[in-house]
């Protein structure tokens, strides 16, 4: 058993990053398990033009590598692994990867969430490029273009509104003929003369993978079968996102959504010792910038916490 690490960051978006950071600069020597797929959801994004700092923007991608090295530079261990069982019923904490069984005396966790798409063959092909599951961060890009939206929650109807103030069109595109969106969300989105609905409707198929961007789609009414294709540039999928919780389902306390709860204002779990930042502890802002603030916040709550314990030893 390796020596007990005073804190493990699981998951490597930007809440992952800016906890290895600040408890790097801490001196806490944290040790964090990047996932095999390192750097999240701005991984799947191009140009990230919101995020304070970049006077033109930064790619999605780039910006992840660059906060890697900032964690880096500090000196946090990193393993490009995916932790695949934790025990926070005993401390110090169990944390197991693939490769190993590690022990820490806080964990900080931030695997985020993963945005549901339809799983169509063409979305690894398009997605970034011009296939979206963020409008406020790829909206931009479509202003006066044809535009189309998935789903038919309060998400769709607010991406929906927001890109309608860019976007030439905007489509709706709802498989039932009921919209789960709250009915203020509804008649927002009913009213405005940009957007209109198409519902009973799924997506079949969206070029051209061939080209490289998103040309078209075609749909199905699912009630009369009737097919038809519709000229689109920019393809937002907002039919919610799926916390990346699985692991921690029996360790920590989830909401009936299933993401972790939290202490209002903080972001202690229901284990003492035990943080969670960013998308996997919030299903309201989503944004890089909010998650890398409760990063902030979990590596200096984990400070206090470690500082407490060795105060009271
Ligand atoms: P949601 O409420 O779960 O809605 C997801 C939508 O996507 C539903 O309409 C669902 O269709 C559709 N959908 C799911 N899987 C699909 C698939 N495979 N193919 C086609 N359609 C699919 O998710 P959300 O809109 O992201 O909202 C999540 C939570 O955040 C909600 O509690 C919401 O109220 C809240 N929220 C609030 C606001 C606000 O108040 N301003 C804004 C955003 C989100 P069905 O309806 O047929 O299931």
């Amino acid at each position: 058993m390796p020596t007990t690490r005073k804190v493990i960051i699981i998951g490597s978006g930007p809440a992952g990053y800016t906890a290895a950071i600040y408890a790097a600069r801490g001196n806490l020597a944290p040790l964090m398990f990047t996932g095999v797929q390192s750097g999240g959801q701005l991984m799947l994004t191009t140009l990230v033009e919101n995020y304070p700092g970049f006077v033109d923007g930064v790619i999605g991608p780039d910006l992840m590598e660059t906060m890697r090295k900032q964690a880096e530079r500090f000196g946090t261990d990193m393993i490009a692994e995916d932790v695949t069982r934790v025990d926070f019923s005993r401390h110090p904490f169990v944390i197991r990867s693939e490769g190993a069984t590690h022990e820490a005396e806080t964990v900080v966790i931030a695997t985020g969430a993963s945005a549901r798409t339809l799983d169509l063959p063409e979305e690894r092909a398009l997605m970034g490029r011009g296939l979206s599951t963020c409008a406020t961060c790829d909206g931009f890009f479509f202003k006066d273009q044809n535009i189309m939206v998935v789903g038919g929650g309060d998400s769709a109807m607010e991406e929906a509104l927001y890109l309608a103030r860019l976007g030439r069109k905007v489509e709706v595109v709802h498989r039932r003929d009921t919209l789960r969106a709250s009915k203020i969300m509804q008649e927002r989105a009913r009213k405005h003369p940009k957007i209109s609905f198409l519902l009973d409707t799924v997506i079949e198929s969206i070029k051209d993978p061939k080209t490289g961007k998103v040309t078209s789609a075609t749909l199905r009414n699912v009630k009369t079968n009737e097919v038809s294709e519709h000229l689109v540039d920019g393809l937002f999928f907002a039919i919610g996102h799926v916390p990346n919780t699985a692991i921690f389902r029996d360790q920590v306390e989830l909401l009936p959504n299933g993401y972790i709860k939290v202490a209002p204002g903080t972001t202690q779990t229901s284990v003492r010792g035990v943080f969670a930042a960013g998308d996997v502890a919030d299903f309201t802002w989503r944004q890089a910038v909010t998650a890398a603030g409760t990063g902030c916040m979990a590596a200096l709550e984990a400070e206090r916490y470690l500082e407490a314990a060795s105060s009271q030893a």
